[in-house]
């Protein structure tokens, strides 16, 4: 009989369970919207008036920019001190782990997935900042998931990419201090699940009703550190 030693402490987040089927659920509605097109953003061929910005042949009142590490390409937004973490996870199928909405943490992640398919995560790495997987952070993560699981498994698939997180490790949600119109979403760092909810709330409120923004938020708390940097960056992007 196959075995499986589930060491005593075991944290279950079945907030983060429901957030990912949630999001699996519902991949090929976001993706079947009309209006959503998948292509590079050219930060350059944007037009930002008082009231509006345009891009191409769009037209709007406002724009998010969700751009998660790869904001440092944005010119708008790239003196936001970022402190990005690469990580690394795996996909394993295994007929032992009896795990079916739970998700176990024991200094690493097992997150099932339906059809006997588990999630095994996370490394962190803040060097090589890309998303290709390593044999290293895959020989970290067979460890751990070796230490608790005596049974065999398959590996289907390791990839890797990279959390957005901001030098205070707080989310950077709110307008550009001199563009009103362009707002960020970003520094959701390591807690996706818990935060971009709550923030999104914000955000929207913010924009249709001017409801405020938590202030720890704000992004203008980087501008007296990066004030120098941010005036040279307006001066390209006016
Ligand atoms: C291995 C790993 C494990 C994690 N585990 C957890 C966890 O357990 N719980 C949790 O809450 N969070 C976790 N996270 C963090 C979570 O995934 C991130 O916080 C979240 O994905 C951030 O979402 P985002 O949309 O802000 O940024 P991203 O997910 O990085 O998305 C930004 C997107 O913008 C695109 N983009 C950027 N620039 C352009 C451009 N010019 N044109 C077009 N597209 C562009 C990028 O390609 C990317 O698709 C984990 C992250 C990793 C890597």
């Amino acid at each position: 009989m196959k075995t499986i030693r589930l060491n005593p402490i075991q944290k279950f987040h079945k907030l983060k369970f429901r957030c990912c089927k949630f999001y699996r659920d519902n991949k090929n509605v976001f993706r079947k919207q009309p209006k959503l097109q998948r292509r590079n953003f050219d930060y350059h061929k944007l037009k930002v008036t008082e009231n509006e910005v345009n891009y191409n042949s769009l037209s709007a009142s406002n724009i998010i920019f969700c751009d998660g590490h790869l904001i440092t390409q944005n010119p708008y937004f790239n003196w936001i001190p970022m402190k990005p973490a690469k990580g690394e996870v795996l996909t394993i199928r295994s007929t032992a782990i009896k795990l079916k909405q739970d998700i176990l943490n024991k200094g690493f992640f097992i997150m099932p997935l339906g059809d006997d398919l588990y999630k095994v995560g996370a490394t962190y790495e803040w060097e090589q900042l890309n998303d290709i997987p390593t044999e290293k952070g895959k020989d970290e993560l067979l460890k751990k998931l070796n230490s608790v699981l005596t049974s065999p498994y398959q590996i289907v698939s390791h990839d890797a990419a990279v959390r957005p997180s901001v030098i205070d490790r707080r989310p950077v949600v709110g307008h550009h201090p001199e563009y009103k119109n362009l707002y960020i979403f970003n520094g959701l760092g390591t807690k996706a699940v818990m935060l971009a909810p709550y923030f999104a709330k914000q955000l929207v409120s913010n924009i249709q009703n001017e409801m405020p923004i938590d202030e720890e938020v704000n992004p203008n708390r980087f501008r007296k550190v990066n004030s120098a940097i941010f005036n040279s960056n307006a001066d390209k992007t006016d």
